[in-house]
């Protein structure tokens, strides 16, 4: 079975070496809609693949990262760049463009680092990240599925590799939080007093 939770984000970016000009010449944002679908095979105790609430914690403080910032492909030019981070404080470097396409595949890495990570404590089977689909536009998304993550072709995607601005981390609930990922550490879901017993 799968479930979906929708995110939303406004973010600005250049899309280089893209065909239309608009997108590859000029600043310009999108309010973008994300999906992040899970998968599972069986339930947790509460009957669910996986409790939506839990999905409003790091794995929303990681996405809402993108709301109102400038993202950027470190391979940009470099006095773009440094414009960027002098001129917003909440600003990304990534490890690839800043298409639909590839923001499909950040956020997967993202989201899947969490759940590895994540102790769950409610009886959750094999829940797992199946998809995330990213909405340019309201006529334009891109999907991103495990094997596109693990396709070379498109550009490796290293947790390490992803830049958040200090003003970003500072506006985490918890502003160590990319450090806890990158470091493997784990964390721990609340633990379930069962009220029906099975
Ligand atoms: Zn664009």
């Amino acid at each position: 079975m799968l479930i979906r939770k929708l995110f939303r984000f406004e973010n600005a970016h250049i899309v280089r070496n893209c065909t239309s000009q608009r997108c590859s010449r000029s600043i310009h944002g999108h309010s973008y809609q994300v999906e992040i679908i899970l998968e599972a095979q069986a339930f947790d105790q509460g009957q669910m693949v996986y409790d939506f609430g839990l999905l409003k914690g790091h794995i929303k403080d990681l996405i809402d990262s993108f709301d109102h910032a400038i993202a950027f492909w470190d391979k940009d030019n470099a006095e773009y760049i440094a414009y960027c981070q002098q001129f917003s404080a909440r600003w990304i470097s990534l490890p690839v463009s800043p298409s639909a396409e590839q923001f499909s595949r950040l956020i997967f890495v993202l989201v899947d680092a969490v759940l590895k990570q994540t102790v769950m404590q409610n009886g959750e089977a094999d829940v797992a990240l199946y998809s995330v689909i990213v909405h340019e536009t309201q006529t334009g998304y891109a999907q991103c599925f495990r094997a596109d993550v693990d396709n070379p072709r498109m550009g490796l995607i290293r947790l390490q590799d992803i830049i958040f601005s200090s003003q970003i981390q500072q506006e985490w609930s918890d502003p160590t939080l990319y450090e806890q990922l990158k470091n493997g550490q784990l964390f721990i879901n609340p633990v379930v007093e069962p009220q029906v017993r099975l």
